[in-house]
């Protein structure tokens, strides 16, 4: 589906320059209209952020009602909102067929059906999938687990998140997101939360893993744009509390480089630690600073497409290295 929405822009970005060609300069006006509409459907897709993805995308509908590159990313935008009835009279109604629309199709029907089965609620912070054979329990344990985690979430950082959380409730590691994932990896945060509930077992395990994953769900709803990864570890592990007064570990100090790359290309246990440590001795440095959650958050949301250090001396008078050479 990502695919898709990264054709979005270059479609429908030649279909109007084609029609502006044919009608001339007196419609140069409502061309740069809807290339701005467009750009901003394409960022709202990109980003995930659903509800506006919709109603850029319907006002270019209005404007072009048979345009079936159009009509195929509402059917998307309809599907990511859990909107699944909805999505597939939709799908129903329109006058061409193709596989992909049909896959859309397919999916909402299976997740409808699933749902039934288990039993199962819309839930109300979380757009949820699941891959294997859960047990009704465990899925209904999850989710209420997640739900408190989410309310404590947003009252910390004083942030509602716009969208509902794409989570994914998978029973064995093979589901376990795109590709091979190092050993230490229990959950994941990749634009979906995937959560294995077989840790229902385990409360010790699975509470701070789901605080974990949260954390970095919210980060990403806070901005469209990244975040070094030290600060976004760092947030999650502060909050998940589980490595708070771990032993400093063995070995050399990872560089700032090192520290704001992604830490799941590191297959060396030890030295992913080590990662993971220093992103939060870092973070709690900052933190010393000024404790206030809320301000942490407008800290996030200030980095945007700016320089980390600069941001760090706005909010925080330090710099990345600064906090490194403290915490070293
Ligand atoms: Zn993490």
């Amino acid at each position: 589906m990502k695919n898709l929405i990264v054709t979005f822009l270059s479609m429908v970005a030649i279909l109007f320059l084609v029609r502006t060609v044919i009608t001339g300069k007196a419609e140069m006006d409502s061309f740069r209209k809807r290339e701005a509409m467009v750009a901003e459907a394409t960022e709202c897709l990109e980003s995930g952020d659903w509800s506006c993805a919709e109603k850029a995308v319907r006002e270019l509908l209005c404007d072009a009602p048979h345009d079936t590159n159009l009509q195929m990313h509402l059917a998307i935008i309809l599907y990511e909102q859990e909107r699944y009835e909805e999505c597939r009279s939709y799908i129903a109604s329109l006058n061409f067929k193709n596989q992909d629309l049909e896959l859309i199709d397919k999916k909402a029907a299976s997740l409808i059906r699933e749902m039934a089965e288990l039993g199962i609620e819309r839930s109300m912070h979380f757009r949820v999938e699941f891959e294997g054979n859960l047990s009704k329990r465990d899925v209904m344990e999850a989710l209420a687990v997640l739900e408190v985690a989410y309310d404590s979430l947003c009252r910390l950082f004083d942030f509602h998140p716009e969208n509902k959380m794409h989570l994914v409730l998978y029973e064995s590691p093979q589901y376990q997101g795109v590709g091979p994932r190092p050993e230490w990896v229990g959950a994941v945060y990749d634009g979906k939360l995937r959560i294995p509930v077989n840790v229902m077992e385990y409360q010790e395990v699975y509470r701070p893993m789901f605080f974990h994953e949260l954390t970095h769900a919210f980060v990403r709803a806070m901005t469209r744009r990244p975040v070094p990864l030290w600060i976004n570890e760092g947030i999650a592990q502060i909050i998940d509390a589980s490595r708070t007064g771990a032993p400093r570990p063995e070995g050399g100090v990872p560089s700032l480089e090192s520290l704001a790359a992604p830490f799941v290309n590191e297959n060396n246990t030890s030295r992913a630690l080590s990662l993971y440590w220093y992103s939060q001795r870092m973070v709690e440095q900052l933190l010393r600073r000024n404790g206030n959650f809320v301000h942490f958050r407008e800290f996030i949301q200030g980095l945007g497409k700016r320089d980390p250090d600069e941001v760090l001396q706005e909010f925080y008078g330090v710099t990345a290295s600064q906090l490194l050479d403290e915490v070293k």
